[in-house]
Order: structure tokens, then C-alpha cells, then sequence
């Protein structure tokens, strides 16, 4: 029996770490001597890196709706871009942690770049931040993603969700769900 482990508590200080250089808006001063070298603040983070290096990997694809609602802010691939801008991704207006801003969590996207770039797994993810999980899921803390379409074939309708499940646990994922785990039989969870 698998159960979905959840801390609530994490959520919170994740969004407050991240708040923090990304609330600072630069005030464009032309005499400030802040801006002698940088551009007006977009760190080149790790996590807006990999979030540019998996939108532009062929193969990996994403939900253009959510199952619960429409939003498109707190669609999958917008959360990509908008953590490539190095901005916080949104989530859906519905849910435990509605209209909330998070980061993504880097362990996360590596492993999902690294399901298309080094397993070469074609996919489509139905939800980072966005739509509704259970009250203190950690895709609510930027640390999972759902996965309904593997290889051309639905989660639960031949699609090899074991292979792509064990990618995600050699990829360092520490909770992975799928077909005959409860709540999981169209779409695969993987969490970092
Ligand atoms: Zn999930």
C-alpha cells in the first residue's frame, strides 16, 4: 500500500524563498551603479535554465486544459515559461493552494528534461503547480509532475507507465506513482 506523502509545511517557505529576488522589482534608475553590469534583473537561475532546455526538447509536450477547470496561467507549459522568465509559476484558481505563485523546484526539472534528453521517453504532462492535488502535495511545492500520455499511448491504456516509472526513480524521484496505485490509473505521478 502506497500513500501519498504530503507536507504542508514545505509549501510555504518555498514560496517565500521564492518570493524574494523575484518581488524585488528593479527600480530602472539611470545613475544607479547597479546597473553598470546587469541587465535589469533576470538571473540566469538553474531552474530557468532547465526550464528553457525542456521546452526545447522535442517530444515533451503539454495539456492544453486542465481536468478541473480552465486557467490558462496555471497551465503546465506557462509554468515553464514563466520560470524560464524567471518568474514563479502560477497555480489554478481551484484547489487547496488557489492562485498561488511557486517556484520550481530544481531536482524536478532535471529529472523531466532528463526523461526526454537521456531516456528519450516522448510524454505529455497534465500539471505541475497547476490544477487540483491533494491538500499538501508536493506539486503544490514545485517538487511533482503528472504525466498522461507516454510514447504515444495514454497512461493506463497500454502506454509503458513501469519503464517511464523507473526512469523517474533512477532520475532520483523519491515518490512515483501509476496505474494500481489509488488515484492513479490514467496518469503517472513523479515526485522529487
Ligand atoms: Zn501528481
Amino acid at each position: 500500500m502506497k500513500r501519498l506523502a504530503v507536507c504542508a509545511a514545505a509549501t510555504v517557505s518555498a514560496i517565500a524563498l521564492a518570493a524574494g529576488p523575484t518581488a524585488a522589482a528593479p527600480s530602472p534608475g539611470k545613475h544607479g551603479e547597479a546597473a553598470r553590469h546587469h541587465a535589469p534583473a533576470k538571473p540566469a537561475s538553474e531552474s530557468a535554465r532547465l526550464a528553457r532546455s525542456i521546452l526545447n526538447t522535442k517530444g515533451i509536450t503539454y495539456a492544453s486544459a486542465h481536468v478541473g477547470g480552465t486557467d490558462k496561467a496555471s497551465l503546465p507549459k506557462q509554468n515553464l515559461v514563466d520560470v524560464s522568465h524567471g518568474r514563479l509559476a502560477r497555480t489554478s484558481p481551484w484547489g487547496h493552494e488557489k492562485g498561488a505563485r511557486v517556484a520550481l523546484d530544481t531536482r524536478m526539472l532535471n529529472g523531466v528534461l532528463k526523461l526526454g534528453t537521456q531516456y528519450h521517453y516522448r510524454f505529455e504532462i497534465s500539471e505541475f503547480v497547476g490544477g487540483e492535488h491533494s491538500r499538501g502535495s508536493k506539486h503544490y511545492a514545485g517538487r511533482a509532475v503528472d504525466v498522461t500520455w507516454i510514447n504515444g499511448r495514454h497512461v493506463g491504456r497500454k502506454a509503458d507507465h513501469r519503464g517511464f516509472m523507473n526512469a523517474c526513480r533512477k532520475l532520483g524521484a523519491t515518490l512515483v506513482l501509476g496505474p494500481g496505485d489509488k488515484g492513479h490509473s490514467t496518469h503517472v505521478h513523479c515526485q522529487w
